[in-house]
């Protein structure tokens, strides 16, 4: 994997304080698969499960891994968003993104779009031409965050991060990889500048390795799996596709297992997630998540009418006909 990488042994160790509360998984999830954008095909382990178990995070769309043929690569064109942020992490492949406030970029090798949508925000987020032309594997995630009320209409915002950013940590043995992309983990902060409190990690375990963290007594946990197979709290096991969300404490222990499947030769890929729960109503309907039904309303009724934002001009030449059924 593209992902960035390191030599594990010349990196800082996640260290567990003496006689933790290891938290351990009450649920598993096995994502469902959708089509999202102009058809491309992704595994959703939330929501569909209840909300409140995710909150403050929305939805998580895990892309891939695929290997696309030449003219099959896919993306979703113009489309607004309100009241939320879309986080985009790239693991092989890349998105071209386009946005109404003059953000955009590829997101590549490791690189993650922290997109706030605030008060609305249009974009265009597609596989580049050439990767079109000539397919090839793509492979990321885009995560959801939702806003609290006083910050859904807050001014939008685009922040680029690269592979390089990433805080790089290892567990006590050494046998893990671990990028903080978002938020503190032991004490070492990530790159991603969030507005409310999460933390957002991609490690990879190697066969065999345990990894362990401190993880805040007050934030939700929850384990996604990217690739490959292993165990999670006291043994529970989480296969490819497969979220976990676990219970109360102060630390959380995974484990991957002895031989991973030739997908997943690098070891056990997961994504571990968790923040402080915004608790308020959530009224969301396909692009926009409110508090309320008449903020939706608002929300459409503003998008319709161009008050959201509007595709900048140079891009107007390169819409499509798909872009066209959003503005009706
Ligand atoms: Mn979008």
């Amino acid at each position: 994997m593209p992902a960035i990488t390191a030599d594990t042994l010349t990196l800082p160790r996640l260290s567990v304080p003496a006689d933790p509360a290891w938290r351990e998984p009450y649920k598993v999830v096995t994502a469902q698969k959708f089509l999202e954008g102009e058809g491309f095909q992704v595994r959703r382990p939330f929501p569909g499960v209840d909300l409140a178990l995710a909150d403050p995070f929305l939805l998580l769309d895990h892309m891939g891994a695929v290997e696309y043929g030449p003219g099959e690569a896919k993306g979703a064109p113009w489309h607004p968003h309100r009241g939320f942020e879309t986080v985009t992490y790239m693991i092989d492949g890349a998105f071209q993104h386009t946005d109404s406030i003059g953000g955009g970029g590829l997101i590549t090798d490791g690189a993650t779009q922290w997109m706030t949508a605030g008060a609305g925000i249009l974009h265009n987020e597609v596989p580049p031409q050439e990767m079109v032309a000539r397919g090839g594997l793509f492979h990321g995630v885009q995560l959801w965050v939702n806003l609290p009320r006083a910050l859904k209409m807050t001014t939008p915002r685009y922040q680029d991060i690269q592979a390089t950013d990433a805080a790089l940590l290892s567990s006590e043995d050494g046998g893990a990889l671990v990028r903080v992309i978002a938020g503190s983990l032991d004490g070492h902060d990530g790159p991603g500048a969030t507005h409310s409190p999460i933390t957002y990690l991609h490690a990879t375990v190697s066969a065999g390795a345990r990894l362990a963290m401190p993880w805040p007594a007050d934030y939700n946990a929850l384990v996604y799996v990217l690739s490959g197979r292993g165990t999670v709290g006291a043994g529970r096991p989480l296969e490819e596709g497969q979220l976990a969300v676990f219970g109360l404490g102060d630390a959380l222990s995974v484990r991957a297992a002895d031989t991973q499947p030739a997908n997943s030769p690098t070891g056990w890929e997961i994504l571990v997630l968790g923040g402080a729960p915004i608790n308020e109503p959530v009224a969301r309907y396909g692009p926009f998540v409110m508090n309320t039904r008449e903020e939706i309303v608002q929300a459409f009724e503003d998008f319709q009418a161009g008050r959201l934002d509007q595709i900048p001009a140079e891009h107007l030449a390169h819409r499509t006909t798909a872009d066209d059924k959003l503005v009706e």
